[in-house]
């Protein structure tokens, strides 16, 4: 099969959809995979590094497109790409279609077979493809949030871990989860004084034993929220419910009982955000302050370590992209329920039921 791995052109996307070791691997099991020129040089894989890997190298994306039965990406086509896609072609990327009408729109037109990370499933019924992000933005947290206590960012001027003889920052992560468990390690890394809230006592437990001890558990409910959310200097909203507008956990009127200079992170911001008080940010100007709360809002915040993400991305992806590639995609699709769970857009349809819902389509 032709594999392509166009250059990502949405604002300020470095990642790529195929490392050259992801590429070696296909070109070892007999496939042809074209890279875009400059397609990795945003997280430092030269064009030189994947013609060794055996791909080849496209000049432009319309070589990419024009070629390939197999397109590999990380974020949504553009315009300009999705008016390039064939029937006989497959798209596997994030998608994010229920949102979009636009983009559902011309990936309907366009005929393609459009397969969305976010989507796929595993055998516990999550998803394997939106995880390694949830991974990325939970470690970040820990790392942004610890920076935002500096004086100099408006923060309370605390270390996280504080030094011998000094008590070290409480920080309160609310949702245990994926995100919420990787802040929760970073955070006990740095020493500080962390309590989880959750709102699943099975998930409770489960963090209590994995943590043995370094951690505080605690039940999720609006006043036990409250008042730990008084006495901490960094909060991190990391909340999920699938579906649905992420809760509203800390309220506007809360800010005002709060530790003068204490941060919140809300990674949860891509569903709206669970305090009331925050607006998605972006990396050139992460924060803002209210009522001397420093928030952080960025909404795709692995995008600040494309390097990592893009490795983190590819580890997930890659066993799926051999599947369509190997088996060709409807062999793929029919041997695994998990990826076809990822199928959103086929023969001009829209065949995932809750974006063909959300976009108000036939489904
Ligand atoms: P997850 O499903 O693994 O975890 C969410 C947790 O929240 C669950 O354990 C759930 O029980 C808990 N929860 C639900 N309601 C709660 C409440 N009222 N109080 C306390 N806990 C509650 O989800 P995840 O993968 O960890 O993702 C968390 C959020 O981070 C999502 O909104 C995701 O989209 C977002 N995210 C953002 C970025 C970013 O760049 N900002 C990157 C990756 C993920």
């Amino acid at each position: 099969m032709r594999i392509g791995v166009p250059t990502e052109i949405k604002v300020r996307e470095y990642r790529v959809g195929l490392t050259p070791d992801g590429a070696s691997e296909l070109v070892r099991a007999g496939h042809d995979v074209l890279v875009q020129s400059g397609a990795g040089e945003g997280v430092g894989f030269s064009d030189t590094a994947y013609t060794a890997a055996g791909a080849k190298i496209a000049p432009d994306a319309a070589s990419v497109y024009g070629d390939a039965d197999l397109i590999v990406k990380v974020k949504e086509p553009q315009p300009s790409e999705t008016a390039m896609l064939r029937p006989d072609q497959t798209l596997f990327t994030y998608l994010h279609l229920a949102p979009d009408p636009v983009q559902a729109e011309g990936l309907r037109k366009s005929g393609c077979t459009a397969i969305a990370y976010e989507t796929v499933t595993d055998a516990d019924n999550r998803l394997p493809l939106l995880k390694p992000m949830s991974e990325v933005a939970g470690r970040m947290s820990i790392q942004v949030g610890a920076h935002c206590l500096e004086k100099t960012q408006g923060g309370r001027g605390m270390l996280l871990g504080g030094v011998p003889g000094v008590l070290p920052a409480k920080v309160v992560v609310l949702g245990g989860g994926v995100a919420g468990t990787h802040a929760a390690e970073m955070a006990v890394g740095a020493r500080a004084d962390v309590t989880v809230f959750d709102r699943s006592v099975k998930r409770l437990a489960e963090l209590d034993t994995q943590f043995a001890g370094a951690i505080k558990t605690a039940f999720s409910t609006p006043a036990a929220v409250e008042k730990a959310v008084m006495e901490a200097d960094l909060i991190i909203g990391a909340v999920l419910i699938p579906g649905a507008a992420a809760p509203k956990l800390v309220t506007r009127a809360m800010l005002k009982g709060m530790k003068d200079g204490a941060v919140l992170v809300d990674i949860a911001i891509d569903q709206g955000g669970c305090f009331e008080t925050s607006k998605a940010t972006t990396h050139d100007n992460p924060t803002f302050v209210i009522d001397g709360i420093v928030h952080y809002c960025v909404a795709n915040m692995p995008g600040a370590v494309a390097r990592t993400s893009t490795f983190a991305l590819t580890n997930a992806t890659l066993p799926f992209t051999a599947a369509l590639a190997n088996k060709g995609t409807q062999k793929a699709l029919n041997d695994d329920p998990h990826l076809a769970r990822g199928l959103n857009v086929a023969e001009g349809e829209i065949t995932y039921e809750p974006v063909a819902h959300d976009l108000k389509v036939p489904y």
